[in-house]
């Protein structure tokens, strides 16, 4: 079931019980036995099915959760002829055929392991899918919350991801490297250092013409990112066959592709995506001038916004909530005007009025802040972060969400009782605002104003970048990001040809 997948050949799993993992399988891996009716696949019988039970006994028992947890896992495969498959210069390992590949290793998420959702698996080093693609030896590969996602706790039934995900999928789309092979038409050189934009919209797939917000230039919102043209998987991290930023190896288009300057070490290199997350946030709804920002969440993403916020709007006062000491530590280092310590039944909240110049109302811990922020940025995801971002926001202020916030309940009156405006963001894109800091010139991508806000020292990664591990020590990198408070972890990385 593990095994590399080849072309012509497609896996489905159908997940039919779960107490922790199937809200992640069915609705993010999007794998149902619905997908043999996939257009591109037609009509195929389906074969015999496989049942395993998986434990994930060890993660929990490693981050001190309970150990009961049980996933059922009913995988469907399915063989099918190289004739079903769309055919063209994108079709899967085509490429390779007639050649010796020679094999890398990667970190997989494929419940192979009844005792770790993940694996260490060989596979074959990454073919370019055009001329315009690049391999590269992953130097750095972050480990992101959203990862977490899939070994600690289910993201719920939403349809916004689903079927974005190859099953089984190699992980990791936090990456930088180095580019070891370059396609005739790729415009980066062999040698080049580089930060790889795990986002694989129209121009990546090559398809031509681009979706319509492709041609808005809303690429962040492609609407082919579940085209299965290419990969299944809706960005690096996510895909089978193209390497990923947990592997020693990545294959990208040069759409894709960064350059690295000088002033960005390798161990701070994978850091330009959370940085660039911020940015492209920060540019959907820029904060008015004068305004002061608060930052909910000290964990990669505030820290990360708190960076984004002194390259883009150096003259934005900044206060940061921050969870564990050691969050607060690196929110000063990282220039944060105040740090402010949630504490019981919100009594923090009185700082905080006291810091936006508005009073507290509300009782018994329910409390919101009159007026409060004019801009708060949501870098957490939780019911209650959301909940304290929406209370802590002045009326017609703006409350950006970076957390990746799922199904939850939160209190949205403050909302239209106050005129406020919830954003979202997802991804990277060229954004074509402009902002008055270093990284702030207009149209440009965010991840090279992410480039900009490293270099420029906003984000140090002897502050962040708290834990580097070799692929094959896996286990107790995802188990060290997962115990942020007990490791002191702000972000761990995997240093796979570091
Ligand atoms: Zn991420
Ligand atoms: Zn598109």
């Amino acid at each position: 079931m593990a095994e590399h997948l080849r072309h012509g050949e497609e896996a489905l799993h159908r997940v039919v019980a779960s107490d922790v993992l199937a809200p992640v399988h069915e609705h993010l891996l999007g794998v149902r036995a619905a997908d043999a009716r996939h257009p591109r696949l037609g009509h195929h019988p389906v074969g015999a099915e496989e049942r395993r039970v998986i434990h994930v006994d060890e993660l929990h028992r490693r981050v001190g959760k309970p150990a009961q947890q049980r996933v059922v896992l009913v995988g469907v495969r399915l063989r099918i002829g190289a004739d079903a498959i769309q055919q063209g210069s994108h079709a899967g390992h085509a490429t390779t055929a007639g050649r010796i590949v020679p094999g890398v290793q990667a970190v997989q998420f494929d419940l192979a392991d009844p005792q770790f959702p993940a694996s260490l698996v060989d596979v074959d080093e990454p073919a370019l899918p055009g001329p315009d693609w690049a391999r590269v030896e992953v130097l750095t590969g972050g480990i992101c919350g959203s990862d977490l996602h899939l070994f600690s706790h289910n993201t719920g039934p939403s349809p916004t991801l689903y079927g974005n995900v190859a099953f089984p999928f190699l992980l990791g789309h936090e990456i930088a490297g180095r580019v070891v092979e370059a396609g005739p038409d790729c415009a980066v050189r062999v040698g080049a250092r580089v930060a790889v934009d795990p986002c694989i919209p129209c121009r990546a797939r090559g398809i031509d013409p681009p979706c319509a917000n492709c041609a808005r230039g809303w690429t962040s919102s492609c609407l082919n990112l579940d085209s299965r043209v290419v990969s299944p998987g809706r960005s690096l991290g996510f895909t089978q066959g193209l390497g990923g930023g947990w592997a020693e190896q990545v294959a990208a288009h040069v759409s894709m592709l960064h350059p690295l300057p000088d002033g960005v070490p390798d161990r701070a290199a994978s850091l330009h995506e959370p940085v660039s997350i911020a940015a492209h946030g920060l540019l959907r709804a820029p904060p008015a001038e004068g305004d002061p920002v608060l930052v909910v969440g000290a964990g990669i993403i505030g820290l990360a916004t708190l960076g984004a916020l002194r390259g883009l709007f150096p003259s934005h006062e900044v206060t940061v909530l921050a969870r564990h000491e050691h969050q607060a530590t690196a929110a000063r280092a990282c220039g944060a005007d105040h740090v402010v310590r949630p504490a019981p039944d919100n009594a923090h909240f009185a700082e905080l009025a006291e810091l936006s110049g508005s009073r507290v109302v509300g009782r018994r811990g329910e409390l919101m802040l009159m007026p409060g922020f004019p801009y708060v940025v949501e870098a957490v995801g939780a019911p209650q972060s959301v909940t304290e971002s929406l209370r802590a926001v002045a009326h017609h202020g703006t409350v950006l969400l970076l957390g990746a916030a799922g199904i939850s309940e939160v209190d949205l009156t403050p909302v239209w009782y106050k005129e406020a405006a919830l954003v979202g963001s997802i991804d990277h894109t060229v954004d074509a605002g402009s902002a008055p800091g270093l990284a702030g010139g207009p149209s440009r991508h965010s991840v090279d104003r992410a480039l900009d806000v490293l270099a420029a020292g906003f984000l140090p990664d002897e502050v962040v970048v708290t834990h580097e591990f070799p692929l094959d020590a896996y286990r107790d990198a995802v188990a060290t990001a997962i115990d942020r408070g007990g490791a002191n972890a702000i972000k761990v990385v995997f240093r796979p040809c570091g």
